[in-house]
């Protein structure tokens, strides 16, 4: 520890305290997280050394980067790069009600998926995704931490069943005490890309076991409309209550509105590391070769990272499609006549002018019925929108007590073992 230079507490996790850090060596800050190894038996401690040794192995540019881990008068100290922007948590509160445009989220979204892909194709799992275990670096890039409670995912069934995790983003598998799986972080992937659009957690409830009960019957408020197809479709899609039901994390990459994101984030050789040939091609419009690299060979491919960055391939242009324009129209193709033409065609009729006089009479009267009608609808949303506002603030009101809850209280709901009533702060509702 003499290395660094405590700064502050940042915050206090589950699994310890989290301290801003300043390396006496190259003066840059850091995060140190600091767990308590003391108490625990030596099967746990090893566990913590592997899981710390899960940590070193993650090298991303969407996770946040591990330096060294040591241990020091029974503490096991991790080191870890310091994100400046803060986390995905505090950057959503500071929203104050205003929703994001779809592509912000869009651009965070993909950034979480690369992420949890380089996890998950490693068979790890995350455990604990959470929008305040996603942090922004000071240039706004995505990085998700705390790998404190990840897990091999081949390792013990037990190691597996804990319960442990933030409970807004326990899926309805946990909820029912079934086994945690890859799907249960696609679940909480979900929940983080809900709290995006809505500011707002899926599943909230005044006490435990609503919450859990909202979480089993999986309905949720709907997102703002605003919003595309695509991404309230990809929701739904990630609140199936059947994990096997909800897509993996690389089946979510290849969704078109998705995958095209990808390459503002990666860089080609990254991407071609990352995504293997089976997945691959289905990012490019060029096959890729279907022969896997002989043994002992390395496979260093570049070719297809150079394909993506085409702009054919890269925004899934048909390479023919000028030929198609450029070809001559066929004769006997006639356009339909249109409809002015139509018009023209058609004789006018004769009109007498008594009757003219009485249709601008009655046009007139129209009108006016029509400038009352549009007055009363005026003040009728003037009204709404004041009731609105009103409703807005109490919202805010609601929310701002919600969220201190969230940070005072669901900490010992969890060590008290997860279940009963909320004995959050301030909490009333
Ligand atoms: P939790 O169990 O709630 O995730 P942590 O110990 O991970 O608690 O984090 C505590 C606080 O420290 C959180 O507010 C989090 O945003 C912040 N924090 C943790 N790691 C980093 C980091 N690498 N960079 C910036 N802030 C961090
Ligand atoms: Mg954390």
């Amino acid at each position: 520890m003499d290395k660094y230079c405590k700064l502050q507490k940042i915050g206090e996790g589950s699994f310890g305290k989290a301290i801003l850090v300043k390396s006496r060596e190259d003066y840059k800050q850091y995060v140190i997280k600091e767990i308590n190894i003391s108490r625990m038996s030596s099967k746990e401690r090893e566990e913590s050394r592997r899981e710390v040794e899960v940590l070193a192995n993650m090298k991303h540019p969407n996770i946040v980067l591990y330096r060294e881990s040591f241990e020091e008068n029974g503490s096991l100290y991790i080191v870890m790069d310091y994100c400046e922007g803060g986390d995905l948590y505090k950057r959503i509160n500071a929203q104050k009600g205003v929703l994001f445009p779809e592509d912000q989220i869009l651009d965070w979204f993909v950034q979480i998926c690369l992420a949890l892909k380089h996890v998950h194709d490693r068979k790890i799992l995350h455990r604990d995704i959470k929008s305040q275990n996603i942090f922004l670096t000071k240039d706004g890039i995505i990085q998700l931490g705390d790998f404190g409670i990840a897990r091999v995912l081949n390792s013990t069934l037990e190691l597996s069943q804990t319960c442990i995790g933030t409970p807004y983003y326990l899926s309805p598998e946990i909820c029912e005490n079934k086994r945690y799986n890859n799907k249960s972080d696609i679940w909480a992937l979900g929940c983080v890309l809900y709290e995006m659009c809505t500011l707002k957690h899926a599943f909230e409830a005044g006490s435990m076991k609503n919450l859990v009960l909202k979480i089993i019957s999986g309905s949720f408020p709907p997102v703002s409309l605003h919003y595309s197809y695509d991404l309230r479709s990809l929701l739904s899609h990630l609140f199936k209550r059947n994990p096997r039901e909800r897509p993996s994390v690389n089946s979510i990459l290849e969704k078109s509105f998705i995958a095209k994101r990808i390459e503002k984030f990666l860089t080609p050789e990254l991407i071609a590391e990352e995504f293997s040939h089976r997945a691959f091609h289905k990012y490019g419009a060029h096959p890729v070769p279907a022969k896997r690299p002989a043994q002992g060979q390395i496979f260093v491919s570049p070719a297809p990272a150079q394909k993506i960055t085409k702009p054919a391939a890269k925004y899934g242009v048909p390479l023919t499609h000028k030929k198609v324009v450029e070809m001559p129209k066929k004769v006997h193709e006639k356009k339909p006549p249109s409809r002015y033409k139509q018009a023209q065609q058609t004789p006018l009729k004769k009109v007498n002018p008594g009757e003219e006089r009485r249709k601008m009479f009655e046009e007139l009267a129209r009108r006016r019925r029509l400038e009352c009608h549009e007055k009363e609808k005026k003040k009728r949303e003037q009204i709404n929108l004041l009731k609105q506002e009103h409703m807005k603030r109490q919202e805010k009101e609601r929310m701002e007590r919600i969220n201190r809850a969230r940070e005072q209280g669901w900490r010992s709901v969890l060590s008290c073992g997860g279940s009963g009533e909320v004995k959050a702060k301030g909490t009333a509702c």
